[in-house]
């Protein structure tokens, strides 16, 4: 069992992205293990020089720099927003990495930007799927649905609120509920309700990006961290997975069926733990059932 435990540690470790900040001056303050690992350059060679510097150039599939406009990192300081792409990196060795990235500002009180923080993952050889292969074979995973179970879920959390404290990292949290699943069981019976939870659950791991984790919170419900977003794009991204939902093409017996979600979505806030945060989310989730149900709602302020 302990053995299991230390295990388990390792292995979410080493899923962990590579994460770096800049000041306002586009200098690097902060350069993470991961950003080693996956970069090959190391903090000392990377701390205290511009990312605009040739040491940290990403590109795109055809070798162009990404810079200004292709920039993520620096888009997201110029318009004070949340910006995701692919990109790749030329290590020394000459070995040429698939990243996702996502950037987004540091804002100070009165909303003006002081720096970035720009979070990238190894997409090289380790597709989501295999990442969640792995986890597959130490029991978090549910057995259904394949998502993250509940205690995986309290694991991610776990996480991602140290990331918080330690890094500033904001997320956002996410609670779905399946709309009138119960009539699915029994109009069509409980294999049919299977399915759909499976198809359902098999649409957000096919087109998650990889800072958005979902789970099963149990039942018909689910529930995703969005890493690294503003309020805005918390919206943006829950709308994308509410669409995609509705659009799925899911038939019994020849007769398609209408399959909603119902959402609420809110931030991370200072004081949060998992349960508050999902307690809250939980509520908007059940303000968008009585407001007639496929609709996202959230406590965020569109300002
Ligand atoms: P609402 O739109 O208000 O969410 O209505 P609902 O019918 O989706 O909600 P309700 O909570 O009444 O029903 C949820 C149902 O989900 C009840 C339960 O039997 C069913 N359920 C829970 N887990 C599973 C499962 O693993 N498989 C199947 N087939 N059904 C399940
Ligand atoms: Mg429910
Ligand atoms: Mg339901």
């Amino acid at each position: 069992m302990v053995n299991r435990e230390l295990y388990n540690q390792k292995l979410i470790e080493n899923l962990h992205d590579g994460v770096y900040f800049v000041n306002s001056e586009y200098v690097i303050k902060f350069w993470n293990t991961a950003a080693e690992r996956i970069t090959g350059l190391s903090s000392a060679e990377v701390l205290e020089t511009s990312c605009k510097d040739n040491l940290l150039q990403f590109t795109d599939a055809q070798d162009q720099h990404l810079d200004g406009a292709h920039n993520p990192l620096f888009v997201s300081m110029m318009h004070g927003k949340a910006e995701e792409n692919d990109a790749y990196f030329t290590r020394r060795d000459g070995k040429k990495i698939h990243l996702f990235m996502r950037a987004n500002p540091v804002l100070d009180s009165s909303g003006s930007v002081i720096g970035g923080i720009h979070l990238f993952t190894d997409l090289t050889g380790k597709p989501q799927e295999s990442r969640l292969r792995e986890l597959e074979k130490i029991a978090m995973l549910d057995h259904l649905t394949h998502l993250a179970n509940r205690a995986y879920i309290e694991k991610e959390f776990h996480s991602r609120i140290q990331e918080k404290n330690r890094y500033q990292l904001s997320f956002g949290v996410i609670f779905i509920d399946i709309d009138f699943f119960k009539n699915i069981n029994d109009t069509y019976g409980h294999d049919a309700g299977d399915m759909v939870l499976k198809r359902v659950a098999e649409s957000f791991t096919k087109s998650a990006r990889p800072y958005d984790f979902f789970g099963r919170w149990g039942g018909e419900e689910f529930v995703a961290i969005i890493r690294n977003v503003d309020k805005q794009t918390l919206i943006m991204v829950g709308e994308r997975y509410r669409k995609l939902v509705q659009s799925l093409d899911i038939e019994i017996g020849g007769k398609k069926l209408e399959v909603t979600v119902s959402m609420g979505a809110t931030m991370i806030e200072p004081a949060d733990d998992m349960s508050s945060v999902i307690q809250r989310a939980d509520k908007l989730m059940y303000v968008s059932k009585n407001e007639g149900r496929n609709r996202l709602t959230t406590d965020i302020e569109m300002s």
